[in-house]
């Protein structure tokens, strides 16, 4: 419990010392809550012996209220301290994962399963909160008892008090069995949950799918089996450290039975005052509660354990190296030299040795067959990932070597399936200005031709979208993601286009839209219409082997490329085809 409290510490330092401060007013409240059954002792033992006055009454009484009410101000002031800490500490942590995530190269968390980030950042980090709030105090509590009880148990007889805390020793090993199966078993629960939550994903978002094909009951089966699964892992658990939980709280009773044998044997044979054995009838059921509370502190921790192992794996994750230019370069144009990318060190080439440049304030158009790499090429541009070999410079400059701040500040990007965040509309198109005036959004949307559909919503700029709100069609949102980009004002824009499913009036307001984005912007874009394609300064066509076939204007490819023309003909017969 300690090397996880230093471990929480090292996560939140800011928060170690409310931990440890929370951690001491649980102790003294413990210790208030104790006082009272010593001081009743001495009110028996006057009882007994007769020699009750009520001035000792009153003064054993009042220190009993005086106990009571030192209780309940250490109580307040740790439940005060120790469930804000507790949110707190998950609010923080939360936060530093985001931040880490956002360092980390996307190569790290494509590798990462949905369901595992998903599962430790929502569920698995509540636990956290239990450990400030409840398993650390009680622990200290634990141990703290034993040791403030002794001396004074010694004091009134040294048999008994070794008698009372015979069982400890014999107990604690079995609690530390019980702590090994909770870890083993915490730790298949978690991989097990993981599996669980990346399912629910991937049922939930799939099941337009699974509908359109009726699997409905096939893949339901399919998650039903592995949430029997996380049954049997979680009833394994329980089963497995039952029988050390048990022995351990056994053997603590049995402490409690043989000291009231032995108590009651030493009095009888006149070795010890009836105070004495009533002292340790009391304070014997008191010392043994809170080292039973520690089975469930060690549930607590094994699970909060798992949870940091978790978490302290995540943020050891390398982020990608920093660059030092913070400056945005004088030029926005952009240059691929002898490029060559794959995904992982055992899939295949998707770039080899590619070199291009786009002068800036151009259109480009990256146009091959699918799978040949038109979006890793935006993606390289975005430094999502950096490529094994070769540079991409803008202005001139690696884009590894500006900082990341200025590297995004540079770049707006519009992809074709828009991630609306929850929130208002405004706050959508904001989001990358988040300072900017209510004119110049609506300006922004006004240019990517959004302000006539959000106008015509009940609420317009301030309907909510995104989970729980309304649900705009595939050609709104990306021309909401458009006005993001206007009113972003990067000078490179990346643009993937929605694809061609969109609708004919859809489609021409969307072109638009574009035409808004692209007047004084070097722009980037994989092009799905005839037009833009067209209307494109120079045409990138990948051969889908990881080169590029050739660069030119529509007029020149269409002579000179083959493939191109044999891309763009069969875009024009059946539209069915991606550019
Ligand atoms: P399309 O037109 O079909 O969208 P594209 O030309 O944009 O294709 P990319 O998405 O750049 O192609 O993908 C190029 C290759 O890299 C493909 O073979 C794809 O399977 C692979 N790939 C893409 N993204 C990843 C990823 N995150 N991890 C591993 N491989 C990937």
């Amino acid at each position: 419990m300690i090397k996880l409290m230093y471990r929480l510490s090292a996560l939140v330092p800011s928060l170690a010392s409310a931990m440890k401060a929370a951690a001491f007013y649980k102790v003294v409240e413990t210790f208030f809550m104790g006082a009272p059954y010593g001081v009743l002792i001495f009110f028996l033992d006057d009882l007994l012996a007769r020699t009750l006055t009520m001035e000792k009454a009153w003064i054993y009484t009042g220190a009993i209220a005086v106990s009571y009410l030192l209780q309940g101000l250490f109580c307040r002031l740790f439940t005060t301290l120790a469930y804000p800490v507790g949110t707190e500490l998950c609010e923080q942590v939360r936060i530093k994962v985001g931040d880490h995530l956002r360092t980390l190269p996307m190569s790290y968390l494509s590798r990462r399963n949905a369901g595992d980030t998903t599962a430790l950042i929502s569920d698995d980090l509540v636990m956290l909160t239990l450990i400030p709030r409840m398993a650390f105090p009680q622990f200290v509590s634990a141990m703290a008892m034993p040791l403030v009880m002794a001396p004074f148990l010694f004091y009134i007889d040294w048999r008994l008090a070794l008698c009372a805390l015979l069982p400890v020793p014999f107990a604690l090993p079995m609690l530390r069995k019980c702590q090994q199966a909770l870890s083993y078993g915490m730790r298949r629960r978690s991989l097990a949950l993981v599996e669980v939550s990346s399912a629910v994903i991937q049922y939930v978002q799939g099941m337009e799918v699974v509908k359109g094909f009726k699997l409905a009951g096939e893949r339901f089966r399919a998650f039903a089996e592995l949430l029997s699964r996380f049954k049997r892992i979680n009833l394994s658990l329980v089963f497995r450290s039952m029988p050390f939980m048990l022995g351990f709280q056994a053997l603590l009773d049995c402490g409690f039975v043989v000291l009231l044998l032995y108590g009651a044997y030493l009095f009888l044979g006149g070795q010890t005052s009836l105070f004495a054995f009533l002292a340790f009838l009391v304070l014997g059921l008191r010392l043994y509660e809170p080292i039973k509370a520690l089975g469930s502190v060690y549930e607590v921790s094994q699970a909060a354990e798992v949870t940091v192992d978790r978490l302290e794996a995540l943020m050891n994750e390398k982020p990608l190296p920093e660059g030092a230019v913070a400056k945005r370069p004088a030029s926005s144009a952009i240059a691929f030299e002898n490029v060559s990318f794959r995904y992982g060190s055992d899939s295949p080439d998707v770039l080899k040795q590619v070199s291009f440049t786009i002068p800036e304030k151009t259109v480009t158009a990256i146009v091959g067959p699918s799978g040949a790499g038109k979006s890793t090429i935006l993606r390289l541009i975005a430094r999502f990932w950096d490529p094994q070999a070769g540079t991409v410079s803008i202005g001139g400059v690696p884009v590894s070597q500006f900082t990341s701040d200025a590297l995004h500040a540079q770049i707006s990007m519009v992809f074709q399936d828009v991630y609306l965040f929850q929130g208002t509309i405004f706050e959508n198109i904001a989001f990358g200005a988040p300072m900017a005036a209510r004119v110049s959004v609506v300006n922004a949307a006004r240019t990517a031709c959004c302000h006539d559909f959000i106008s015509a919503l009940p609420e317009g700029y301030e309907t909510r979208i995104g989970e729980g709100g309304a649900t705009l069609s595939g050609g709104e949102k990306q021309r909401v993601s458009i006005a993001r980009a206007i009113l972003k004002d990067a000078p490179i824009v990346l643009l993937d286009e929605a694809t061609a499913s969109v609708d004919p009036e859809n489609e021409s307001q969307i072109q638009q839209a574009i035409n808004g984005l692209v007047k004084t912007r070097t722009v980037v874009l994989i092009a799905h219409r005839l037009s833009t394609v067209t209307s494109a300064d120079q045409i990138i066509v990948l051969d889908g082997r990881g080169g590029i076939d050739a660069v030119g204007t529509h007029r020149e490819l269409l002579e000179r490329s083959p493939l191109y023309a044999r891309l763009w003909n069969s875009r024009q017969e059946a539209l069915g085809w991606r550019m």
